[in-house]
């Protein structure tokens, strides 16, 4: 992995080989989706539950690997294939998929880079602790697993769910509140509410309206082979926190997703960034009390 990205570095040096991801034409950038540098796209091979293999596609970029946007995967969890595919390193996303956090406790720390992000951080840390049976808390010495806040360049990511020891959660200048309680809901364990594997009852993709190459981002993650672990947890609310924007990935201003059996202005997703009591239940489930 460490080669490849050496690899892919060069060629951007070279000025060659390297796609380039322009937002700047959409209407209300959402900055979940906003202009990460993609060094390389790949199809990553993941083995679904019932031995089929399922291809997604994540951008590689300066700061890691992405899958929808802002997703961040871990390279330990890939390896390449002879054929310099990548693939999830065991069967069915295992390493990927939601690794729930015991005993409801969600310990985090701050990294130096982030510390001027703070009032931010915990305004957002205390809405899923109020909101929610999680208690997300600093980090005491004895923890050694935890959520780490650090600052990148640009864009908003995170990891999902608990990771083998740092869950990292990424912020960029322009990652207001919402987005960090956004990436909150990532790192402990929700996928993206559009990818359910029931969405299609609720939501219309429209494919012609997104930019070249994305396409994948709108997959549903019975698509993807994510089989049981889809979590579709709770009643799907247009509100979620965890919802795309009708603009997500627009290659031309226009929604890329919008209410089914709406027109106008009311058939556009415009999340709210707020914790809804949907996402707050479907939380609650995943960490009964
Ligand atoms: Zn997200």
């Amino acid at each position: 992995m460490k080669k490849l990205f050496v690899l892919m570095l060069l060629l951007v040096g070279c000025g060659d080989g390297a796609l380039s991801v322009d937002y700047t034409e959409v209407e209300n950038v959402d900055p979940l989706f906003e202009d990460r540098p993609v060094l390389a796209l790949h199809e990553v091979r993941i083995p679904s539950v019932d031995g089929e293999i399922v291809e997604a596609t994540a951008i590689e970029s300066h700061d890691g690997i992405f899958l929808e946007g802002d997703i961040l995967i871990e390279p330990e969890h890939l390896v390449e294939t002879q054929e310099g595919d990548l693939q999830t390193r065991t069967n069915e996303l295992a390493a990927l998929h939601t690794n729930l956090w015991p005993n409801r406790v969600v310990p985090y720390v701050i990294a130096s880079s982030a510390r001027h992000r703070r009032a931010d951080i915990e305004a957002a840390i205390n809405v899923w602790n109020n909101k929610t049976n999680l208690r997300i808390r600093k980090k005491r010495a004895s923890d050694t697993h935890f959520v780490r806040f650090e600052k990148v360049a640009s864009g908003c990511s995170a990891n999902i769910g608990r990771q083998a020891k740092v869950t990292k959660v990424y912020i960029a200048n322009n990652c207001d509140r919402g987005a960090i309680r956004h990436e909150i809901g990532h790192a402990i364990g929700l996928w993206h509410t559009q990818s359910r594997t029931d969405r299609s009852k609720y939501v219309k993709i429209n494919w012609d309206n997104i930019k070249s190459g994305n396409a994948y981002n709108f997959k549903t993650y019975k698509g993807q082979g994510f089989g049981p672990y889809s979590r579709n947890v709770g009643s799907y609310q247009y509100g979620s926190l965890m919802h795309y924007s009708s603009y997500a990935f627009s290659r031309n201003g226009k929604p890329t997703i919008v209410k089914r059996g709406k027109t106008g202005s009311a058939r556009l997703i415009k999340p709210s960034r707020k914790l809804t009591d949907g996402d707050a239940a479907r939380v609650n489930k995943l960490y009964p009390k």
